[in-house]
């Protein structure tokens, strides 16, 4: 392993050999004080008179100033949640409503699902207790379809904004109209969308039941006006405040501790062997500290995590208190817990994230920052119908949050200042403790300056169906007229219309199709997923259906280690099916099941985890994404038993599966050409078989896939083989004037 030399940027600090030692309080005060000497802390009060004074407020401050843990619990104290009303804290990541509500739980010294509680898709732990209830932005946008009101909620803080998810950008604008609608006197006739509703009038039913997380329609009780909270890290929130017609902004203020910024001195080809080597060069040559490490997902994190652990092994003994944790969100939520665990006493952690940790989640004792300088970003061209989800450069904006990962030791001094509506106010604080860190960034300085400013917002880059899907739900149907901070381009949104269209969501007129487009908006799934799964219903391969889309759901089920690739291969093909993924990914599921049953009926019911995982790490597969996969399934069966549809099996009749997968995936099918490369038939794409297929040699004539993506070549991924003719058989309607 050659070292790697870093370059300082013109940033450069002392560095400050003080770090902060364990206390001896107890845990309980330990986070009391933590929570005091949060900069946010000392501005409660005039925090809470802005938000009583405006129906809109845009908070702005520094990552782990306490924005996300500390003012919805500033809100409750302050009487927001009387009369069974709740606070609403949304993020864009499953994740960090997770950890924070988690976090903020134990602050509050309550059970998680009690006054604290969060809900996300496959996974609510709220209850009629809850009062504080950290949600995704996309669970939001679902309840809405519910209770269009969100009359549950007498304040919504829409958090992590400067992230700009589509189901953010789309949540703000429902949020304008929702607001306008609860602020009309009692008794009016108001319009969401064309859903013409009347205000009542009638009194509250305190304890509104809750389904599956979601509140019931607000029928019944009086509508009360509803605060809005923006919160964002980043210092741009003149988009937000223009939005809202020049709302109010507060900017809470950590102080910026010392920063060395090292630059490799050449380029790096491998990111992940240079991130493995300045792993270890700082673990060797560092003071101590966490180092905390910015990857792009799930594999490349459990790669490094592994390649560490065996590096580990090469070391003296006395070197080797090394502790990698990883981060990233298909993690089960009590490993994603460990990130905040302290290493025990003399380790020291390495924490492998993905761009999670640039804003969203704060992880105490971190002084090391390796930045890569790569993202996983998804990007969707509407002309081809394309979406991909490639590893990109970082941008400037989000290298520069990174950089900061470390200033979560120290107490910051505190500056509130209402910006450009300056009334002008300043908090001045305490001194902080000055804990410098140093982040390494693997690439050249003159690199640094090639960066794109900041990313694009999500809905100028993705495939609009599901979300134009829910609007319409929502009895938004002009969705061209629709009010969105950043306008999608209409090329996106005629082909999402013409998707949904396809898929027999859509009516010729543009409306929700019924029963089919209502059942589809209600899952939470892709709208291809609840296409799959109501044609499922009709084939008779329900549960087959359910499998694959869990799987599906989920990252890759197959573990395919870079240092074991031909035993991985081998362990592959015990699984596989010459019909192509799909139904290789169906026996991986009932393998493991019949298994797990062999163990239970075998009386191994307590160590049933570990056995599983076992039989996972023998067979290659990856226990993490099958567990969740199991998750998944579990819970959109009860979602489509609820709709009434009967979970039955064709058994071994795989021929009428294909044939369903056909029917619902026929938008995404290609034809192999003369020279062995495939055209995507929608798009007219030349497109490859991705190496991991197991249709990747055999080459069948015809296939529909899962997954288009782009790296060094434009790769199909999930396939399954098809007769051609059943696309003209079974997608009449799409397929006519194909020859
Ligand atoms: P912000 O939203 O302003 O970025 P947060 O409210 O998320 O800040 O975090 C405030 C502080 O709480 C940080 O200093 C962080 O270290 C601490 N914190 C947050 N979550 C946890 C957790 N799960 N465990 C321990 N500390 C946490
Ligand atoms: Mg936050």
């Amino acid at each position: 392993m050659a070292q790697r030399e870093f370059r300082s940027s013109v940033q450069n600090s002392k560095p400050n050999p003080k770090f902060p030692t364990v206390s001896h309080f107890s845990m309980r005060q330990k986070i009391a004080e933590h929570r005091r000497s949060l900069p946010i802390a000392t501005v409660e009060k005039r925090l809470i008179e802005e938000v009583r004074k405006n129906d809109i407020l845009i908070v702005v401050g520094e990552t782990g100033s306490g924005k996300t843990t500390q003012l919805p619990q500033f809100l409750y104290n302050a009487g927001f949640c009387r009369e069974g009303k709740m606070v609403g804290i949304t993020q864009p990541r499953r994740i960090a409503a997770v950890t924070v509500a988690k976090r903020v739980a134990e602050e509050c010294e309550v059970e998680l699902g009690q006054k604290v509680g969060y809900s996300i898709r496959f996974d609510d732990t709220t209850s009629n207790l809850t009062r504080l209830k950290y949600m995704t932005d996309g669970l939001l946008l679902r309840e809405a379809l519910l209770d269009p009101h969100l009359s549950r909620y007498s304040v919504i803080i829409v958090d992590e904004a400067h992230d700009r998810s589509v189901h953010t950008d789309v949540l703000l604008a429902l949020l304008k109209k929702i607001q306008r609608t609860r602020s009309k006197p009692t008794g009016e006739k108001t319009e969401i969308g064309n859903l013409a509703l009347e205000v009542q009038t009638n009194t509250r039913d305190e304890n509104v039941p809750q389904q599956n997380g979601v509140s019931r329609g607000c029928q019944g009780r009086k509508l009360s006006p509803l605060k809005l909270i923006i919160m964002s890290a980043s210092l741009d929130a003149r988009v937000f405040s223009e939005y809202f017609g020049g709302a109010k902004a507060v900017h809470v203020q950590g102080r910026q501790f010392p920063v060395d910024i090292l630059y490799t001195v050449h380029p790096e080809s491998d990111y992940i062997d240079a991130a493995l080597v300045t792993i270890f060069q700082i673990h060797l040559e560092e003071k101590p500290g966490d180092i905390l490490v910015f990857l792009t997902g799930q594999d490349e994190i459990e790669s490094v995590e592994r390649l560490v652990q065996e590096r580990l092994q090469h070391l003296p003994e006395d070197k080797r208190k090394l502790l990698p944790v990883p981060i990233f969100s298909a993690l089960p939520s009590e490993q994603q817990m460990k990130a905040f665990a302290p290493a025990p006493t003399g380790f020291r952690k390495v924490i492998l994230a993905t761009n999670i940790a640039e804003t969203s989640i704060t992880i105490p004792g971190i002084r090391y920052v390796i930045d890569p300088g790569f993202v996983k970003a998804r990007s969707y061209d509407p002309r081809k119908g394309m979406e991909s989800l490639d590893v990109v450069p970082a941008s400037k904006a989000q290298t520069l949050q990174r950089r900061y990962g470390w200033k979560k030791l120290g107490v910051l001094p505190p500056i509130i200042c209402a910006f450009w509506f300056i009334f002008g106010f300043y908090f001045s604080g305490r001194a902080g403790r000055e804990v410098p860190g140093k982040c390494f960034r693997l690439y050249p300085e003159r690199e640094f300056e090639k960066l794109e400013d900041s990313t694009k917002p999500e809905i100028k880059r993705c495939n609009l169906s599901n979300i134009i899907l829910q609007l319409k739900a929502l009895g938004i149907d002009d969705i061209v007229g629709f009010d969105f901070i950043d306008r999608p381009s209409s090329g996106a949104i005629v082909k999402a219309l013409a998707e949904l269209h396809a898929l027999g969501a859509l009516t010729d007129d543009g409306k929700l199709e019924d029963p089919a487009g209502y059942q589809m908006s209600r899952l939470p799934l892709e709208p291809i997923y609840s296409k799959a799964l109501i044609l499922a219903n009709q084939y008779n391969c329900l549960e087959e259906m359910l499998i694959t889309v869990a799987v599906l759901t989920v990252e890759s089920i197959f573990y395919d280690p870079r240092e074991k690739r031909e035993e991985a291969r081998t362990a592959k093909n015990h699984f596989a099916s010459v019909e192509g993924d799909h139904l290789t990914y169906l026996s991986v599921y009932r393998e493991s099941d019949e298994f797990l049953e062999k163990k239970k009926v075998a009386g191994s019911g307590n160590n049933i985890d570990k056995i599983m995982k076992k039989w996972c790490k023998e067979n290659f597969v990856n226990s993490r994404s099958l567990k969740h996969a199991r998750d998944i399934y579990r819970q959109i069966r009860e979602h489509v038993e609820q709709m009434g549809f009967n979970v039955s099996s064709c058994g071994n009749d795989m021929l009428e599966f294909r044939r369903c997968l056909a029917a619902s995936f026929f938008l995404k099918a290609a034809l192999r050409q003369l020279d062995g490369t495939y055209r995507a038939m929608e798009s007219g794409e030349v497109v490859h078989i991705h190496p991991t297929s197991v249709l990747f040699r055999a080459k069948p004539e015809c296939v529909i896939f899962d997954e288009l993506m782009q790296t060094s070549k434009k790769y199909i991924k999930n396939l399954t083989r098809i007769d051609p003719l059943w696309l003209t058989e079974l997608a009449p309607h799409h397929y006519k004037t194909a020859e």
